[in-house]
């Protein structure tokens, strides 16, 4: 069987270690130890000033927006996980959703200006797969009309943009560190910012609003993390370099084997130092997809098709009619990626998705006759050694 992610596990003799030092000192939660020194090493891989490590990511975007004191409308992208619309509405907000790029999958911010109204306090956009948003354009927009923008920046642990973790942008960015994510703490998440002002708002929030042992100066909640979370932290973080590595072996090994679908993949921005969080394949149509999904269930190969419905289609929203959303969704799947997948199972999953596409084409001149789609987007083939992987 083959899922399509797999959480990674560290040895597991390195998680004893910091559990028993956890009983010696039996402080399981509130600031101990070990989520200190997981902040500290964290803000150090990422060379960040500052960090707050939470409980999920999910809470990492309420705090946010409950933060910078957003009201009435955010404008938002409708590709991408639930959590992102869900904080925004749980927060008593309304989504206004923009569509997206069709060539990175990102919020268009070319759409950006015209769903802007008198109400509209802050854009909170998705870096899907890690790749980040026009952010230039986006600050400028927000500049312009006095908008807070906020990141979620879910999947982007490893990712740089303009030589800076990709964390450092927009007035708030956070991030999910649950199990299924390329750095991982089984659950939890964090906030960033560079205001330190901001920074302190967020920390007395996320902790109840104490500020002293019988002070509150803030509306706050539950969004703490514990000792054991930042235990499988530490242990993650000394591998995830040869995490993300791996993943850009594979990824480079699915695009040369994936070289004859009719097929694209989403167009990286430039400046990028890319994490590749995950392997999306955007088919030329939903018919394709669907019979390659099945193909690949029928093998055990199990995708997902993130993102899919479109956001804007949720029960609770404003339904919007947003074209380019709509057909991306339908005909996006996401392969399998994770360390532990070899070459020839991703040998298995590409020659299943091929043969489905060229089962029923026609033979002219005793070849196969289609095109090759000339894909400006797939990066070179280069750094594979083989049995590297
Ligand atoms: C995973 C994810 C979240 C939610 O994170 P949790 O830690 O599971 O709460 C939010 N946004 C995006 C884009 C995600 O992929």
């Amino acid at each position: 069987m083959i899922p399509v992610t797999k959480p990674f596990l560290p040895k597991v003799h390195e998680f004893e270690e910091y559990i028993h030092s956890i009983w010696e000192r039996q402080w399981l939660t509130n600031n101990g130890p070990l989520v200190n020194e997981l902040e500290l090493k964290l803000k150090s891989y990422l060379e960040l000033k500052h960090l707050l490590f939470v409980s999920n990511g999910t809470i990492a975007l309420q705090i946010a927006i409950k933060a910078l004191g957003l009201t009435g409308e955010i404008i938002t992208t409708p590709f991408s996980f639930v959590a992102t619309t869900n904080s925004i509405v749980w927060e008593g907000c309304k989504p206004v959703f923009v569509d997206i790029d069709e060539e990175t999958f990102n919020i268009d911010p070319k759409k950006i200006e015209a769903a802007i109204t008198p109400q509209t306090s802050a854009i909170l956009a998705t870096h899907v797969y890690g790749n980040p948003c026009d952010i230039d354009a986006i600050q400028e927009i927000a500049d312009r009309y006095s908008l807070k923008v906020i990141y979620d920046a879910a999947h982007c642990f490893g990712t740089k943009y303009k030589n800076k973790s990709v964390f450092a942008y927009g007035d708030v960015s956070t991030t999910s560190f649950h199990a299924t994510k390329v750095f991982h703490t089984i659950e939890g998440g964090a906030v960033f910012t560079q205001c330190p002002e901001l920074l302190k708002k967020m920390a007395l929030m996320r902790n109840f609003g104490h500020d002293g042992p019988d002070e509150f100066s803030e509306l706050g909640i539950n969004g703490k993390n514990c000792e054991f979370h930042a235990a499988m932290g530490l242990c993650n973080l000394k591998e995830v370099d040869e995490i993300l590595d791996k993943r850009r072996l594979l990824s480079f090994y699915y695009w040369k084997a994936l070289g004859d679908l009719e097929a694209r993949y989403p167009k990286l921005n430039g400046n990028l130092d890319y994490n590749y969080a995950y392997f999306p394949v955007l088919f030329d149509s939903e018919d394709l997809m669907l019979r390659c999904l099945k193909a690949l269930e029928n093998e055990k190969i199990y995708c997902r098709r993130y993102f899919y419905p479109s956001l804007s289609e949720l029960p609770f929203v404003t339904s919007t009619y947003l074209p380019v959303c709509d057909s991306i969704s339908k005909r996006i799947l996401c392969l399998p990626l994770y360390h532990t997948l070899t070459c020839s199972d991703l040998d298995l999953i590409t020659r299943v998705i091929l043969r489905v596409q060229n089962y029923d084409r026609p033979v002219v001149n005793g070849k196969l006759n289609h095109t090759i789609p000339v894909n400006n987007l797939q990066p070179v083939f280069a750094g594979l050694q083989n049995g590297a992987i």
